[in-house]
C-alpha cells in the first residue's frame, strides 16, 4: 500500500468526471487499498480516486468509531444512488481536497445505493445519517461535484480565494 498525493482545491482535474471500471481487477483493488491507506495517513472519512487525479469511479470509506457504532472500512467501484429519502439532513462537512474549510450541506438523510465490491461482486446498501453524507460526498467527487458547489457562490468564493491564498503562499516558501 502507498498513501497517494490529494489534490486541493482550486485545480481543474477536481472537477473532471471520473469514468467507470470495467472489472475490479487486482490493479482496481490495489488503487482501493492506496485510497484506504491514504485515507488513514490523512484522518479523513473518505476519499474518491479523482482526488488522486486517477479519473475511476472508485472510493474508500471509513468512518471509523462515531456514536458508539464502529463502522468497517469498505470500498465502492461504479457506485450509482438508486434512491434519495425526502427528509433532508444538515451536515457540517469538511474535504481532504478542500484543507481546514468546513460547512453545512443540506441531503438526502436516507439513500439506497448499488456498486462493485472490492471482489467485483454488485452490492446493494441502504444507508442513513453520517454514512449517507458521506457517500454522497464522495459519489459528488467522482461527477466533479465539491462540497462548496452545495453552498451559495458568495460562500464558496470565500472559500476558493482563501485556498487560493494559502496555496500562493505555500509556493512562495
Ligand atoms: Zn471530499
Amino acid at each position: 500500500m502507498a498513501a497517494l498525493e490529494i489534490l486541493t482545491a482550486p485545480d481543474p482535474r477536481l472537477h473532471l468526471k471520473a469514468l467507470p471500471v470495467e472489472k475490479v481487477d487486482r490493479s482496481i483493488r490495489k488503487l482501493m487499498d492506496d485510497l484506504l491507506d491514504t485515507l488513514y495517513h490523512k484522518n479523513g472519512l473518505g476519499l474518491a480516486a479523482i482526488q488522486a487525479g486517477i479519473q475511476k469511479r472508485v472510493i474508500a470509506i471509513d468512518l471509523g468509531e462515531r456514536e458508539g457504532i464502529t463502522y468497517k472500512p469498505f470500498f465502492m467501484a461504479n457506485p450509482e444512488i438508486q434512491w434519495i429519502s425526502s427528509m433532508t439532513q444538515k451536515t457540517t462537512e469538511g474535504c481532504l481536497s478542500l484543507p481546514n474549510h468546513f460547512a453545512n450541506v443540506i441531503r438526502p438523510f436516507e439513500i439506497k445505493v448499488s456498486y462493485l465490491d472490492e471482489n467485483n461482486q454488485k452490492q446493494a446498501l441502504s444507508a442513513k445519517g453520517l454514512l449517507a453524507d458521506c457517500i454522497q460526498h464522495e459519489i459528488d467527487h467522482l461527477n466533479g461535484t465539491l462540497f462548496i458547489d452545495h453552498l451559495s457562490s458568495l460562500k464558496r468564493n470565500l472559500i476558493l480565494s482563501k485556498l487560493r491564498k494559502e496555496k500562493k503562499h505555500k509556493g512562495g516558501l
